[in-house]
């Protein structure tokens, strides 16, 4: 199994970058004993992007622009990145700094263009000149691929923009995982959901089913600030985690 946790695509998000980190931190030993030492990555992209590095980004890796994306694990590892929009993070904005929404920036088939400005207002979900415009969706897609991963776990909040976005688990996979996926719904009490309910070009979720890779977005309760929700939730993702990997305790 290879897998990615993510989170951060939205700056104003911040609390599931204080999940992930501090589930990699409080579970460091419980993960590399389950999927073997030296599998367990943590990387940044706040240099690169000249932005200083978050407190979220404890012990990271920081990737460089021109750097080659090699992995020597080979079956079980787990990449985590726990700000993909430094930028967006540092500032307290949902885009990053050119204004680009970076879960519409993907280059899936479905990425379409939308004017910078509707009715005088900006776009909150401005995609980009062009698919993959962006260097954090250029990384992001590197590592998904140098990794050859097979699920994502995308952490967000449901900060509410111009749709409802209700606490939740949402699939969009090849069926692979989605039983996994149900029970993970269960085990948190987060409602299980196929469909956000609006159209999301572009998205992470739609780029992955293109590559045959499960992508699971889970949006936590925006209300809640990142100590309680890693309180309420990091039990739940790790004995869930645990069971995707066959060296299982
Ligand atoms: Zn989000």
């Amino acid at each position: 199994m290879k897998l990615l946790l993510l989170a951060a695509t939205h700056g104003v998000e911040e609390q599931s970058s204080y999940f992930v980190n501090q589930f990699v931190k409080n579970y460091r030993q419980d993960l590399l004993h389950l999927v073997k030492v030296d599998s367990l990555f943590k990387f940044s992209l706040s240099e690169m992007l000249g932005v200083k590095a978050s407190s979220y980004e404890e012990n990271c890796t920081q990737l460089k622009l021109d750097g080659k994306f090699t992995s020597k694990a080979k079956s079980n590892l787990i990449v985590s990145l726990p700000v993909l929009n430094p930028h967006g993070l540092a500032h307290q904005t949902r885009s990053n700094a050119n204004d680009v929404d970076l879960n519409r920036n993907l280059p899936s088939k479905n990425w379409a263009s939308a004017k910078f400005r509707i009715d005088g207002q900006k776009n909150p979900y401005y995609p980009g000149e062009f698919p993959s415009s962006e260097i954090e969706t250029q990384i992001l897609c590197k590592i998904i691929e140098a990794f050859k991963i097979e699920l994502i776990m995308s952490f967000h909040t449901n900060h509410f923009i111009q749709n409802e976005n209700p606490p939740q688990i949402n699939y969009d996979g090849t069926i692979k995982h989605k039983k996994w996926a149900e029970q993970l719904a269960a085990k948190t009490k987060l409602p299980f959901t196929e469909d956000i309910g609006y159209p999301t070009p572009g998205s992470l979720g739609s780029y992955s089913k293109e590559k045959n890779i499960d992508c699971i977005t889970v949006e936590f309760d925006d209300k809640l600030d990142g100590e309680t929700i890693s309180k309420n939730y990091q039990e739940s993702f790790l004995t869930s985690i645990q069971e995707l990997f066959p060296g299982k305790a």
